[in-house]
């Protein structure tokens, strides 16, 4: 027997139109490229945003149409995700920090038809525009006064082409199940891979993540939007926080910790989240010039592991708290977060950040397990590592246009990370499989000794490859970017180890770098320090 309650699409444009009601007036804040903090409200995002809707339509966007955008975070980027799916096409996120050769494969492959873009960005474009076969026009996202010079086709300004349309438009009443965003991986090897979110994935990640015990945003909060729209749906929060009406604050292109920090003051941000280079960057700045937050309540860091010494530098210095949050493009992308349960007690102190440097417990919606690389499944005792796998109605079934299977019989998808799952279910990552280092037959996680050499106080930020060794297969080598003003001692370094993690865990070497390579995304770029390194050979190999 059915049951007799109302089917209600849980489509993108109903978030906000829920935000244009319950929160009509709550503001979105940008810095904007130009230059001045803009500011509206998601009623007007909403209006704005149905134009634009209005807008593509009578541009021929019909729905299933690819529109990219490359942009960072703001108001009219912010319109544009929603117009884009309002109209039942698809937004298409491109991040201008890939090389050149992949935005032009990943338009290519998305067949986009409109290109949306920063003002910022024309100068790059122009450089591709040849290749971009699909691209029937460009739409600057500026207004006329600020519209640059440009041999992009069709180049208009977004206001003005917005100004051509009015709101009276109604959304297109697509299938919830219908495709609504376009987010490629960074691809690190192969050609990157399309995630194609639907409009019910979206919908359901966002309360996901609105959820207590996720990010948990709340209509009380001023949330400054560290992650880029360009990344991986920005974590859901272009729809978690009008879902919940929180104040929006998007930080535009100035992601540098005093930007970062003067945007936290003016616009008394309580909540963010982003990748721990960004934090690297806000810490630094506050240390050096004497400043506190006077707002902030809580950080998410994600994207990559966030160093146990981040945390601790957080809450004992500024008293902010930390809660790591783990995901992947694949699955829209909050997997885990932090959360600490009542099963593990009352921690403080050390033990506290030890169990905040997990990544932590799954919401409802995400199945997790580990296997070993047979497929068999593995225990949940703290100490079993092996491939964690993940299951729910928010995580990838397949890659656009591509026919590899990528779940398992029983619908798991492997994503590529190996962890260790404790009995209550909280979740440690040691390593992607990819960056293994395998000794003597075991495995080394590379994180653990990252993190171990971020907590000294010489150290700005590590990371660890494995490096070939005769005798033990692969052996940990640290490459080690020093804290401002420290002495270079690697011995003492290595010596730090010794007691902290097993003696053979223990880093072969320390080489020191002016600076670690990030990917794309904002990751250490291990395949890159790999390359560095290549003709490297540890003091005693051989020996
Ligand atoms: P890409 O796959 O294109 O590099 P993603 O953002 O999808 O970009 O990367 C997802 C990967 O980032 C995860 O599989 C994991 O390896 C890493 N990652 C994300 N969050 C965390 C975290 N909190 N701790 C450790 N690793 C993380």
């Amino acid at each position: 027997m059915q049951g007799l309650m109302q089917d209600w699409p849980l489509l993108i444009h109903r978030i906000i139109d829920h935000a244009a009601t319950q929160h009509g007036s709550r503001e979105v804040v940008s810095r904007s490229l130009e230059g001045p903090i803009h500011r509206t409200d998601y009623a007007t995002v909403r209006q704005r945003a149905l134009r634009g809707a209005k807008r593509l339509a009578r541009e021929g966007i019909k729905p299933g149409d690819r529109v990219a955008t490359m942009a960072w975070n703001s108001w009219r980027h912010l319109e544009a995700w929603y117009a884009i799916a309002g109209v039942g096409a698809i937004y298409h996120t491109i991040n201008p920090r890939l090389f050149a050769e992949q935005i032009v494969w990943i338009v290519n492959h998305a067949e986009d038809r409109l290109l949306m873009l920063d003002a910022c960005f024309v100068p790059l474009v122009e450089k591709l525009a040849p290749a971009l076969a699909s691209i029937e026009r460009y739409i600057i996202l500026t207004d006329a006064a600020h519209m640059p010079q440009t041999s992009l086709r069709n180049a208009v300004a977004y206001e003005d082409w917005l100004a051509e349309a009015d709101d009276d438009f109604v959304w297109a009443a697509v299938d919830e199940r219908a495709a609504a965003g376009l987010c490629y991986t960074s691809g690190t090897t192969g050609n990157p891979k399309g995630v194609l979110y639907t409009h019910r994935s979206n919908v359901l990640h966002a309360m996901q993540v609105c959820m207590t015990g996720s990010i948990g945003p709340s209509a009380n909060d001023s949330v400054l939007c560290v992650v880029p729209m360009f990344h991986a749906n920005a974590w859901a929060l272009p729809f978690a926080l009008p879902m919940c009406g929180a104040k929006m604050v998007m930080p535009g292109s100035r992601l540098d910790g005093a930007s970062v920090y003067d945007l936290i003051e003016a616009e008394g941000v309580t909540h963010s989240a982003g990748v721990p280079t960004v934090w690297l960057m806000l810490l630094d700045y506050m240390t050096t010039n004497a400043k506190k937050p006077s707002t902030l309540r809580q950080v998410a860091v994600g994207g990559a592991a966030c160093p146990r010494a981040m945390i601790v530098r957080f809450e004992r210095d500024f008293g902010v708290d930390v809660f790591h949050a783990w995901g992947m493009t694949e699955s829209s992308p909050v997997g885990t977060t932090g959360t600490i349960k009542p099963a593990v007690g009352k921690l403080e102190g050390e033990s506290l950040y030890d169990q905040k440097a997990k990544q932590g417990s799954a919401p409802f919606g995400v199945e997790m397990i580990i296997t070993s690389d047979d497929g068999v499944r593995l225990p949940w005792d703290g100490a079993t590592v092996g491939r964690l796998k993940v299951r729910g109605p928010c995580i990838a079934a397949g890659y656009y246009r591509q026919e590899t299977q990528i779940l398992d019989a029983e619908g798991f998808f492997d994503t590529g990370d190996i962890a260790a799952i404790e009995a209550d279910g909280t979740m440690r990552i040691t390593d992607r499989a990819k960056d293994v280092i395998k000794s003597g037959g075991e495995w080394i996680s590379s994180i653990e000794i990252e993190n171990l050499a971020m907590s000294h106080p010489d150290v700005a930020e590590a990371a660890v490859i494995g490096v070939p060794h005769e005798k033990w297969t692969e052996r940990p080598l640290l490459a080690v970017v020093p804290a401002r003003g420290s002495a270079r001692d690697p011995a003492g370094l290595l010596r730090f180890f010794e007691g902290r993690i097993a003696k053979w865990w223990i880093p072969g070497d320390v080489q020191y770098l002016e600076e670690i390579p990030h990917t794309a995304a904002g990751k250490i770029n291990k395949v890159r320090l790999r390359e560095i390194f290549r003709d490297y050979r540890l003091p005693d190999d051989g020996v």
